[in-house]
């Protein structure tokens, strides 16, 4: 008899794979003794500047920190409003309300689950000044239509690529289209500092008031004044944040970096067997994957619609669990959480689209980390779970 395989450990969803290389380098961080913004994030920002073809790398110390930053380099503080997706993680939104500006939804495309450039166009008021598209998942965004209707409306785009590392769009890579691109390396992100993030900007101004407003508002040469280059005064020239990231964190992200096609091939490998093994079940399944452009692979999301499967989205998640499985929620739209509803009153109903993704949507698991055994029993849960649910139903 076949013997059936079933992983001795719970599969943890969004398990970085971190291997000798950074351990080293962080033991070395240690050991030279400079923990904080050196040499290592220099080094980090260069990697990464040249793996997005972009003119700036500015690291901080999360994705959070990176819109919150490049909002304000925009100038957007109170009376203004940004419009963004409903599907995406709370910060997106909540970076917004900390500049002091309005946060606006735009509804999702049902089919790709990114911000629908039509549901833009019926947003923009006299006092929009931003879009922040998400690049859901790792798919990118509909940029020209994005792009066409900020320059139309004098806006300025702010990308967040938190999942979107690798992602390209007509031969760019995703971040390199709007005035500011943010990035995070959070753990379960497909580069991990641990926390960590980064900006990309097209100009030098750009980039240095990023710097400035990321390190206390402190002159540019105070990320230097530690050096051995003799002591500099710096000014305060801005009320600024503590956003920098550190050696530390920069000394996994180099390594990180090294293997980031190594680890997309493998993800793109569990993406094509999971489309494959599981497109004969009642569930919904990723769009096809558009033309001239690279997804990320970051998420592979689920649709559980109890009323095609028998059981429903949150009773699949608890069984998943039982099989020793982790999964995520990516996301229940912005508009579910209370927050929102008593500062904005929004209501999930009137962004339908998100509403319904967020209500029905699993991640399962894609870490590079997975073994093929373990995708195999991941594939193997989730048709029982179903077949089950199924049966019992008829
Ligand atoms: C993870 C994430 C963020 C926040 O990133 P941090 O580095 O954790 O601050 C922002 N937006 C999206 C879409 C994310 O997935």
């Amino acid at each position: 008899m076949k013997k059936i395989f079933k992983p001795k450990k719970f599969i943890i969803f969004g398990s970085p794979l971190i291997e000798n290389d950074e351990i080293k380098e962080v033991v070395k961080t240690l050991k030279s003794s400079w923990l904080g913004t050196g040499p290592r994030v220099a080094k980090f920002e260069e990697d990464f500047k040249q793996y997005e073809n972009a003119k700036y790398a500015m690291a901080v110390n999360s994705c959070t920190a990176a819109l919150h930053l490049s909002i304000l380099a925009c100038g957007i503080g109170e009376g203004d409003e940004v419009i963004t997706t409903p599907m995406t993680f709370c910060a997106t939104v909540n970076t917004i309300i900390h500049a002091g500006a309005t946060p606006i939804l735009a509804d999702i495309n049902p089919q790709t689950y990114n911000i629908d450039p039509d549901e833009i166009r019926k947003k923009i008021t006299k006092r929009t000044k931003a879009i922040i598209p998400v690049h859901f998942a790792g798919r990118a965004c509909e940029m020209d239509e994005i792009i066409s209707i900020a320059s139309k409306h004098n806006l300025h785009i702010i990308e967040d690529c938190a999942h979107a590392i690798e992602t390209e769009y007509h031969k760019k890579k995703a971040g390199t289209f709007g005035r500011f691109g943010c990035f995070s390396f959070y753990s379960t992100k497909n580069v991990v500092t641990g926390e960590g993030g980064m900006v990309l900007a097209k100009n030098s101004e750009d980039a240095s008031k990023i710097k400035i407003l990321g390190l206390h508002g402190m002159s540019k040469d105070a990320w230097k004044r530690f050096g051995d280059t003799g002591f500099k005064h710096y000014q305060v020239v801005e009320c600024g944040y503590k956003y920098n990231m550190m050696d530390l964190q920069a000394a996994i992200g180099i390594h990180q970096l090294k293997r980031v096609d190594q680890n997309w091939l493998k993800r793109e490998k569990i993406w094509k067997r999971y489309n494959h093994a599981l497109k004969e079940l009642p569930i919904g399944l990723p769009a096809d994957i558009e033309k001239n452009t690279k997804h990320a692979y970051h998420l592979y999301t689920i649709l559980v619609d109890k009323k095609k499967t028998s059981i429903s989205r949150d009773d699949f998640l608890d069984q998943m669990t039982k099989k020793g499985v982790g999964v995520g929620v990516h996301y229940m739209s912005v508009p579910e959480h209370e927050y929102y509803q008593r500062t904005f009153g929004w209501k999930p109903e009137e962004y339908p689209n998100a509403m319904m993704v967020g209500r029905q949507t699993v991640s399962i698991p894609i870490s590079p980390k997975l073994t093929d055994m373990e995708v195999e029993y991941i594939i193997k849960s989730i048709k029982e779970i179903i077949d089950n649910a199924m049966v019992e139903n008829k």
